[in-house]
């Protein structure tokens, strides 16, 4: 299927795509979308300027060949897309896409999982950052329950599709929940990671002191449940992985900031609104929109697509605490790109 393995300048091929389906969410998340930002006047996409499922499928189509086989279907709150089942249906035939993921916030989970399940997904990562309702609540600014979650990672479950939990670590706001959540997976299913608080975005206050580093964590996990580390899947996974020790249950932690994984870094972002992007900290995008819509041949876009993983040199983690002009840099929102 393959017919032109692209290599990006630093050797990386082109092997995934993370799909954002909305840059709109029903929560708040203080490291996301902070409120006081993306508030009642804040100015979301335009429908007209979302890329419409047929758009979507035509991007992935022409990215397969270049190697693409794993999609990410993320947001904003990607249940938010209406008729999103349909999209994931459509994607999961296009031939040589093997694995087809969802990130989702866990809230609108449970109702629609009977339609995910009919669109034959196979995959989702759940974020939840602490049992707690009142962190809950602080962490998201809206009222929702830390049980609907839970709710519907179980029906996810009852419904034959794998749930891996995501937990965004702040010092000082959730790090004390940290043991409390692997306690609470172990023993189930779904493997919890834990993910390093990152600089994304403009908005999110970020500073190093707020991060519990991959190191701290696992230290304070394995005081209590002792752990051993388990080698990579494949080349390119973003978790470091562990197992209790004489047990095959595992947990996974995301370290971007403390131990960055640049070097192996295989994904390409595809905006709600049809830009390209080659790093989750990049400050602009490519436009294919621009070139679907103008009717452009296959070939041109599939050219320009060429082009741009061609010249990707980013390495943003790598660089981060080197780079003096950090807080300058205009980075695009992660509710724009996804995670
Ligand atoms: N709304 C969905 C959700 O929350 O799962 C999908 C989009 S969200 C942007 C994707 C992932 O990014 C989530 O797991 C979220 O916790 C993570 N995330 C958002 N802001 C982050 C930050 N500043 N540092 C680390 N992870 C972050
Ligand atoms: Fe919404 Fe996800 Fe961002 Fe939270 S992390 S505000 S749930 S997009
Ligand atoms: Fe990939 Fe950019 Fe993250 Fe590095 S900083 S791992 S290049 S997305």
């Amino acid at each position: 299927m393959i017919q032109d393995p692209l290599n990006d300048q630093l050797g990386r091929p082109l092997q995934d795509l993370r799909i954002s389906v909305t840059d709109r969410c029903n929560f708040r998340c203080q490291y996301c979308m902070p409120e006081e930002i993306f508030g009642k006047d804040y100015a979301f996409l335009p429908k007209k300027d979302i890329l419409s499922f047929e758009e979507i499928v035509k991007v992935v189509s022409l990215m397969v060949p270049f190697g693409i086989k794993k999609l990410r279907i993320t947001g904003g709150e990607p249940l938010m897309r209406k008729d999103l089942p349909e999209l994931i249906a459509s994607l999961g035939k296009i031939e040589g896409i093997k694995d087809i993921a969802l990130t989702t916030n866990g809230s609108l989970l449970k109702k629609h999982i009977y339609s995910l399940k009919e669109a034959r997904l196979k995959r989702i990562n759940v974020s939840l950052d602490t049992l707690d309702d009142q962190i809950f609540n602080q962490l998201n600014s809206r009222a929702y329950k830390v049980s609907d979650v839970l709710e519907g990672i179980e029906s996810a479950a009852s419904a034959g599709i794998q749930v891996k939990v995501n937990m965004v670590v702040q010092k000082g706001i959730n790090d004390h929940d940290i043991v409390p959540m692997a306690r609470y997976f172990r023993g189930t299913p779904h493997i919890l990671r834990f993910i390093e608080f990152m600089d994304v975005g403009n908005f999110n206050d970020w500073n190093l002191e707020k991060v519990v580093s991959k190191k701290e964590i696992v230290q304070l996990i394995n005081e209590q449940m002792p752990l051993e580390p388990v080698e990579a899947n494949y080349f390119g996974e973003v978790a470091s992985r562990y197992k209790y020790k004489g047990t095959d249950e595992e947990i996974g932690v995301i370290s971007s900031v403390s131990d960055s994984f640049c070097s192996s870094c295989t994904r390409a972002r595809l905006s709600a609104n049809g830009q390209l992007y080659t790093c989750l900290f990049a400050t602009k995008g490519h436009d294919l929109r621009k070139l679907i819509r103008s009717r452009a041949k296959d070939q041109e876009i599939t050219d320009e697509i060429k082009r741009i993983w061609y010249g990707r040199h980013d390495r943003y983690s790598d660089e981060r605490l080197l780079q003096t002009n950090r807080k300058e840099r205009k980075k695009i929102e992660m509710s724009y790109i996804g995670g």
